[in-house]
């Protein structure tokens, strides 16, 4: 590594970033290239002798930016965002640049010490209750992923009381979600040993606007006590993926408390907005929970990957996680003063994270961090009213941070309404399932065909490149989801998505029966 030669292809590559942001709309948002595209463009095996970084450069220009899906376009309202930033993206190149490895305190002390400071801070950031704080007992530790987070609370959690009730009996451990938890949360459940017909997923409703319902999870646990089951977590969510639903934190806790059940409230993208004395009330009750997570790499600019995980016990996740080997003696360790975040995630080895989340917290400070959320809110709550003005539009479920659902209503369709409902339960019902249901003769609006229709919308307004966005199944309604998030977005982007959306929709309307 030669310091001189390192600061000039660095500047090349800040360069060539700095021009990527400049002119980032003037590409397909969603990539547009065929599958292999890249084993045709580039050779079968490595150079034998090195190539300057001016051709490498050049490939990546004309290879590997056609073959992106620009997450950071202002026109991307797909999944939920990434969100970079120039705080977070120089935070990742002093990250690599410093190289660290700081799995134990004395193998890196800053970083250990950072990370504890600055998830310290982003709790305090939250109104995390005390007992979630260093400060309070507990602590936070920065992992990669929410999928990590829950794996590593639930080993905690699984061996707390599988040293209660013996090792024996794990096969009567039982894990609670929501047929809207994160589909992470069943293979983290079965990556811990749980057995997999010892998962529930508790049905939500339209009526409950996708909330995990109190009452349906203490008849479940209830139902498993009686069966010689041992009730041991329960995943509530703060913003589910599909429609950003809240799950009734506080009542599930009490449903949970009952029966020494470990909550985890995985918060993975709406954590963020809970920065903002506005939503912080949605996690009312996170004082009764045993563990929170969220992806600060989704709203709170540091970039993949940042996910905040906060412990009242962090006795229990050491017990469950905690590796020792001789090389890994030393006296810090053994004073128990220090910590060793080896002992809180599964990997050993981990990335000095916390500089990223500290320059951006600093870099923005928390006014501005709150202003950039309730920004995307904002934006959100227009796109919500201009689908409102539309009469051929419907607005699916409700909006509680910055994603609206949407779709062409069935009145825009039918002559007849066969069945437009909202069927309880699963997300994952198929269109084919729907359809089955029923027999069209004519011209009809269906479940089936209005979701047809609207999944071609969606379809027809991503192959155009000029936006991007996803859609779920809930309650078997096909939605098209816009979440707005990115770093770049502007009211004129929203407005230009719009007027794509209404412009489809016209053609898509007239060309119908
Ligand atoms: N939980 C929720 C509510 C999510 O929305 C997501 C991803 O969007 C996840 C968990 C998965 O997060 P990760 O990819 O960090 O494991």
């Amino acid at each position: 590594l030669d310091p001189d030669e390192f600061r000039r292809q660095g500047h090349m590559i800040i360069d060539f970033l700095a021009d990527y942001y400049k002119t980032i709309e003037d590409h397909p948002v969603c990539s547009q290239v065929e599958p292999g595209h890249l084993s045709d463009a580039l050779p079968s095996s490595p150079p034998y002798m090195p190539e300057p970084l001016e051709t490498i450069v050049d490939d990546i220009r004309k290879h590997i930016v056609p073959g992106l899906t620009h997450w950071q376009s202002p026109n991307f309202f797909g999944y939920y965002q990434s969100n970079a930033s120039t705080a977070g993206i120089l935070g990742e190149i002093l990250c690599s640049g410093f190289g660290v490895v700081g799995f134990s305190w004395v193998s890196s002390p800053a970083a250990t010490e950072l990370e504890s400071l600055v998830m310290e801070w982003l709790g305090e950031m939250l109104k995390l209750p005390r007992p979630f704080l260093f400060s309070g007992g507990g602590g936070g530790v920065i992992h990669g992923n929410t999928c990590e987070a829950i794996i590593c609370t639930l080993a905690a959690a699984r061996d707390k009381v599988l040293r209660e009730i013996g090792e024996e009996n794990i096969t009567k451990l039982v894990v609670y979600c929501s047929d809207q938890t994160h589909c992470s949360f069943k293979k983290a459940a079965q990556v811990v040993g749980i057995n997999a017909q010892n998962i529930r997923a508790i049905n939500t409703t339209k009526v409950t606007e996708f909330g995990m319902c109190p009452s349906s999870l203490k008849q479940a646990i209830a139902r498993d006590i009686k069966e010689g089951l041992v009730p041991l977590y329960l995943c509530a969510t703060i913003g589910t993926t599909a429609t950003s639903a809240v799950d009734p934190v506080k009542e599930l806790c009490r449903v949970a408390e009952e029966h020494n059940v470990w909550v985890h409230v995985d918060a993975a993208y709406a954590g963020a907005a809970c920065i903002c004395p506005e939503y912080r009330g949605l996690i009312d009750g996170v004082e009764l929970a045993n563990s929170f997570s969220f992806n600060a790499h989704k709203w709170l600019l540091t970039g993949l990957d940042c996910c905040c995980l906060w412990v009242k016990d962090s006795a229990a996740l050491r017990q469950a996680l905690s590796s020792q080997a001789e090389c890994l003696r030393n006296k810090p360790a053994e004073s128990k003063k220090v910590i060793d975040y080896k002992d809180w995630q599964i990997s050993l080895s981990r990335r000095f994270r916390a500089l990223k989340l500290w320059l951006v917290l600093r870099s923005h400070g928390v006014a501005n961090l709150r202003k950039y959320i309730l920004s995307h809110v904002r934006l959100a709550k227009l796109f919500e009213e201009l689908v409102g003005e539309d009469d051929r539009f419907e607005v699916v479920c409700k909006r509680n941070f910055a994603l609206v659902c949407f779709r062409i209503s069935p009145s825009a369709l039918g002559k007849q309404v066969l069945s437009t409902g909202y069927l309880s339960g699963d997300a994952s019902i198929d269109n084919d399932n729907i359809k089955d249901g029923h027999t069209v003769e004519e011209p009809v609006t269906t479940t089936a065909n209005i979701n047809d229709v609207n999944k071609r919308l969606l379809e027809e307004i991503n192959g155009t490149g000029r936006v991007f966005m996803t859609h779920a199944v809930v309650g078997g309604v096909y939605a098209i989801r816009f979440a707005v998030g990115a770093t770049l977005v502007q009211e004129r982007h929203v407005r230009f998505a719009w007027k794509l959306v209404q412009g489809h929709a016209d053609a898509i309307l007239r060309d119908r029966p």
